[in-house]
């Protein structure tokens, strides 16, 4: 009899087990197709001066809608681009995306924004993103101050002379280069010493605790003081709070992001405050 059971839950194992694989060939042909399609979109995250609360650029940020899921998030689909081998055809169309975007911005006389994209250390084997970058800035006319890179730690430490020949030329065209999620990483700081850095993004889980925890508040204030005497600039990201907001002004923490000021919106929201010229109260 126990044998039997036993036998029975193998079975409902392996049927659970095909199940999962089915549901996971599914999620990796929908995928597949997506990045050929038009499934994804970029919304924008708005960069927020806190000097004077005007919008200085926005992070892209992708978003997959599919029929069959609907929304997938993320933090689900770039480790699943990065497993399949799709990252460069996927990051190739964030860039063009990006840029199709700003040449609509343009031609509607709106030239002050930034639009940060993210780059996933897998890409970096490959050798030819500047060249790509500087193909579709010239197909579009569009300048470089356009467009800011944002890398994590880890691109940093897995390409390493790879990696600072490639942020060379991005730097050489004028290209801002930023530190995503700041201080999660290993030795954050020897990178700032070694690669041509703009800008440092210290990361959502420092700010959380900022009000709180005494250790948190003197590591902003230690990075935000590091940053600017190299002649970086900050970026504090996943502000949810006032009380956050003003210890980070406090500070002299250079710009903002975060739900306080706006989650990650359509092109058209965006669209709209800019062409209103939003600016958040400070
Ligand atoms: P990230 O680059 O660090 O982006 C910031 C994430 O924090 C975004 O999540 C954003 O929606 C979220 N966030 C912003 N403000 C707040 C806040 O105040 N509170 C909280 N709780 N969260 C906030 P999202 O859009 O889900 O993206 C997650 C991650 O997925 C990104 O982290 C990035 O690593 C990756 N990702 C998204 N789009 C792309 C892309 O086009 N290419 C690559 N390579 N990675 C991407
Ligand atoms: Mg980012
Ligand atoms: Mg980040
Ligand atoms: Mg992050």
């Amino acid at each position: 009899h126990a044998k039997e059971i036993g036998g029975n839950r193998f079975q409902f194992f392996e049927q659970e087990l095909n199940i999962q694989a089915k549901e996971r060939l599914e999620f990796e042909n929908d995928l597949r197709k997506a990045i050929t399609g038009d499934e994804f979109s970029l919304f924008y995250q708005p960069q927020v001066s806190l000097l004077d609360g005007r919008i200085i650029g926005a992070e892209a940020l992708s978003r997959w809608h599919n029929p069959r899921m609907g929304n997938v998030s993320p933090a689900e689909f770039i480790p699943a681009i990065e497993e399949m081998g799709l990252v460069i055809p996927f990051t190739d169309w964030v860039i063009r995306e990006a840029g199709r975007q700003q040449l609509e911005w343009y031609n509607h006389g709106i030239k002050a924004v930034r639009v940060a994209v993210n780059i996933s250390s897998k890409h970096f084997v490959e050798q030819d993103i500047p060249d790509k970058i500087i193909k579709m800035l010239e197909a579009h006319n569009l300048p470089s101050s356009c467009l800011e890179v944002e890398l994590t730690e880890s691109v940093m430490a897995a390409h390493g002379s790879k990696t600072l020949d490639i942020l060379n030329q991005l730097k050489e065209i004028g290209l801002t280069i930023s530190v995503d999620d700041f201080g999660t990483g290993y030795s954050s700081l020897s990178y700032l010493k070694t690669f041509p850095v703009d800008v440092v993004k210290i990361d959502r889980f420092f700010i959380k605790d900022i009000l709180t925890g005494k250790k948190d508040e003197s590591i902003v204030k230690a990075m935000v003081s590091m940053a600017h005497s190299m002649g970086m600039k900050v970026v504090a990201e996943g502000i949810e709070n006032r009380e956050q907001l003003e210890i980070l002004h406090r500070m002299g923490c250079d710009y903002g992001q975060g739900f306080l000021f706006s989650p990650a919106i359509t092109r058209d929201e965006f669209s709209g405050m800019l062409e209103a010229k939003k600016r958040f109260l400070l």
